[in-house]
This record gives C-alpha cells, structure tokens and sequence, in this order.
C-alpha cells in the first residue's frame, strides 16, 4: 500500500469511528483518545452530523457515566446486561494488549470499530438498554484493570458473569438462577 493510500484510509477510517461515536453520545475525550482527532475537528463534525440528522437523533445526557463499579451489579437486570456486554466484548478480543496503541493507529481505530460492535450487539439484545456508551467504556477499564471489578465463570452453566473483584466464584449467575433466560446466543455474537 502506497504512503497516500494509507493515509487516506486512516483520515476515513477516523471520520467513521468519530461519527460513529458521536451517534453513541461518547465523550468528546473518549473520542479524542480513540481516533487522535483534535477537539476542534470533533466539535465540527459533531456540528454537521446534528446539522445533517436533525437535534432529536442526538439525544443528549442520557445515561452519565458511573462513578462506581457497583452500579453493574446493582440488581438482577443490569447483571444481566453487564455480563452480556461482557461476553460480547471478550469474544470481539476487547481485552487483547495491542488496543494500547497510540491514538489514531490502525490497530486502535480497528479496536475502536469491534468496540462499537460489541456495543451495537448489546443495544439489539434488550428492549430496555441500560448501559449507555460511557457505561460500557467505565465497564471496559475496569474488568480490564480488574481493580473493581472482574469476569468469572458460573459454576452452574459456564455462562460469563461480572463479579465484584473480591466476590467469591458464583455458584448460579443470572442466567441459570432464573431458570429462563440465556446467555448472548451464538449468532448474536458472529452478526
Ligand atoms: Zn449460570
């Protein structure tokens, strides 16, 4: 690939993950860490997409970013939520090492796209979505540092769950303590 071909697919592929992000109401820091584009071009980005889908697309403050990890497992529903978008991003390899490369590098505008998937996936498996894109990034840090939160296996059917860092093994997860739900099913996580 020629210098300029690959300079032209990086400045797309940025524009796109930017866009992309703007539609999921990220931060504008979260945007300017994952594709290195400076606030001003973000700003005017953000300007034409509400200019161009119209200010009822962009709906603004929903869902504030937590500030504690106990949020996840607050009650039966959001551990249900927490770990399907857990499972989701560890299938998509959001927890491999290279998605430490440097602002804008292929490697991590590419994370940044099976981000957005693993989220995407999550939005279309429940009626009632809870965890808004900031949730999902605050949930990202933290399984990923494992400081506050971690994954574990259920003990009774395998299905990943999200457990404080501290908790013992569960015997039952949301998925087979009740009995009736299932965890992401395998299409859901090749669409
Ligand atoms: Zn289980």
């Amino acid at each position: 690939m020629r210098i300029t071909d690959d300079r032209y697919t990086r400045d797309r592929l940025r524009l796109d993950l930017a866009l992309r992000l703007i539609r999921h109401e990220a931060r504008t820091c979260t945007i300017r860490s994952w594709t290195g584009l400076t606030d001003d071009r973000i700003r005017k980005l953000y300007k034409s997409y509400v200019e161009h889908a119209g200010h009822d697309a962009v709906r603004r403050h929903r869902g504030k970013a937590p500030r504690q990890a106990a949020y996840f497992l607050r009650n039966m529903e959001l551990r249900l939520q927490s770990a399907t978008l857990a499972t989701l991003m560890c299938s998509l390899g959001l927890f491999q090492p290279d998605a430490g490369a440097e602002p804008g590098a292929f490697l991590q505008l590419r994370w940044g796209e099976r981000f957005c998937e693993a989220y995407e996936t999550y939005l279309g498996e429940f009626a009632e979505p809870r965890l808004g894109f900031e949730h999902a990034c605050y949930l990202h840090r933290a399984l990923e540092r494992q400081a506050e939160l971690a994954i574990d296996e259920c003990l009774g059917c395998g299905a990943l769950v999200v457990v404080s860092a501290f908790a013992a093994r569960p015997d039952t997860c949301v998925f087979c303590g009740e009995g009736r739900l299932l965890p992401p099913s395998r299409e859901a996580l090749h669409r």
